[in-house]
This record gives C-alpha cells, sequence and structure tokens, in this order.
C-alpha cells in the first residue's frame, strides 16, 4: 500500500468519523407523554418565572438512556412539541434540520454521562439564587417543599476550570467539570450565572426548581430579619424526601394547565 493511498484511507475514516459524530443515530420516536410533559415543564418553569427568555429543561430519552431529549433554541414559553430535538450525550443533534440549538446544551449530556440516577434537568438564571453562589454562605433548608436542598448545594466556581470565560458552559470539558462539582448533588449554583437542577422525573426537577429560588428567597428574609434562623434538621429532610412526590401530581396538574392556558 502506498503512503497516498494510507492517507486517503485516514482521511475517509475521519471523515467517516466525523460525520458519525455530527449525526447519532437515534433511538426511535420518543413516547408521545414524554414529549407532553417535557413541553409542559417549558411552559411550566417560564410561567414561574424559574426560566426566562433563557435557560432550559431537558429529559433522557425513554427508549435509550444515551439520548435525551431538548428544545431547539427557543424561550421556553414558545416551546411546542415540534420544537423537541434528540440529543446523544456529547449534545450533538441527531438530525439537526439547519435548527439552532442551545449553546449550553452540554450542561445536559455531561451530567447525564455521570448520573445514571438523573432523568430530567434544568438550567435557570433565577434572580434568587444568585446571592449565595457569590457569597460565602450556602443555600440551607428552610421550607419543608424544598427539604432536598439537606443534601448540600455546591457552587461552581468557573475559573477554578477555566480561568478567564463568558461564563457559559460553550464545550463539553466545561460540561464535566460542572458534572464535577454537582457530584451526587441534587443541584449546583453557577458562581455569577445560576444553577442546575436534577431530578429523578421531570415533575421532580420541575418541583425542585421551582422551589429552590423559593427557598433561596425565604432564607434570605429570615438572614435580614438579624436573629438566629432554624433550618430544617437533616432528619426531618430525611423523613421529607422518603414520602418526596406526595401530592406533586396534584401541584403539577395545577401548574400545568395554568401554563398551558396561556396564548
Ligand atoms: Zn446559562
Amino acid at each position: 500500500m502506498t503512503l497516498f493511498t494510507i492517507c486517503v484511507a485516514i482521511s475517509v475514516c475521519a471523515l467517516r468519523l466525523a460525520a458519525a459524530q455530527q449525526a447519532p443515530a437515534s433511538a426511535g420516536p420518543p413516547d408521545p407523554q414524554l414529549i407532553d410533559e417535557l413541553v409542559a415543564a417549558n411552559r411550566i418553569l417560564a410561567d414561574q418565572s424559574v426560566l426566562d427568555g433563557w435557560g432550559h429543561v431537558s429529559v433522557r430519552h425513554n427508549r435509550d438512556s444515551n439520548r435525551y431529549l431538548l428544545s431547539r433554541s427557543l424561550a421556553p414559553e414558545l416551546v411546542s412539541a415540534d420544537d423537541i430535538m434528540e440529543f446523544d450525550l456529547d449534545s450533538n443533534p441527531v438530525d439537526r434540520r439547519g435548527r439552532s440549538l442551545y449553546t449550553e446544551r452540554y450542561i445536559h449530556g455531561e451530567i447525564y454521562k455521570a448520573r445514571p440516577d438523573v432523568i430530567a434537568i434544568v438550567h435557570t438564571h433565577a434572580p434568587a439564587l444568585i446571592p449565595f453562589g457569590i457569597s460565602n454562605v450556602p443555600l440551607k433548608p428552610v421550607y419543608h417543599r424544598s427539604a432536598f436542598v439537606s443534601a448540600g448545594v455546591p457552587v461552581f466556581e468557573i475559573r477554578e476550570r477555566a480561568g478567564m470565560t463568558d461564563m457559559l458552559i460553550r464545550d463539553r470539558a466545561l460540561g464535566r467539570a460542572l458534572a464535577d462539582a454537582l457530584g451526587d448533588h441534587p443541584a449546583a449554583l453557577m458562581r455569577g450565572h445560576g444553577a442546575v437542577i436534577v431530578g429523578p422525573s421531570i415533575q421532580r426537577v420541575v418541583g425542585r426548581s421551582i422551589f429552590l429560588p423559593l427557598n433561596a428567597s425565604l432564607q434570605m428574609q429570615a438572614a435580614a430579619l438579624g436573629t438566629a434562623v432554624t433550618y430544617l434538621d437533616p432528619e426531618e429532610a430525611r423523613k421529607i424526601e422518603a414520602r418526596e412526590g406526595y401530592g406533586l401530581g396534584r401541584a403539577w396538574e395545577a401548574w400545568k394547565r395554568k401554563a398551558m392556558a396561556k396564548p
């Protein structure tokens, strides 16, 4: 075999590999109910002011744990079923068709890789969380609906991993760094940026995403009163988490009806 032939063979392989990486195989059509739930999650989180023009929510594909579903780049309150796209865990779209993608989709792929227990992920810029990412005051559970905070909410300092950036999770390496900071916690704050929240279902992650900023606001208000604050005891949090999900379906239906009624 000549050197030229070897070079051509290597180039063809590289091109095929690149093409394969750009367009991973589909896991097949997702459960339509899962799509409905993901659309509702987008609308609910916008309606509840957890997501504004930015931020996103994803879910693992029901047919393949190595694929996830996420909207094309769109404000969450405008998302409908046709906007949902499939990605592999390197955050390559299966069928891009010229659609623009969320820059920070690597948050989702890298956390799904690192956390097999996670089924759904929210990335939010909720302002109430920012003070706890830029100060030395840790978020602590002050409210029974946010007992999951008892597991700890670490802060991701992007400078430690990447120096000076524009703060966005723009590639897989930064996504992996964020997943490392998250560890086995239910949420992590992103200094000066927002947070990532994970859960074992769409409904659970939506609930956590609503109650995390609320916990932050309540903790700030309690601290402003100037006296000692009584946080949830870890044992109280454990008992609440043991029955977590109780009543969530009821709240979900109400949140969904209100959010989906908007034009
Ligand atoms: Zn962001």
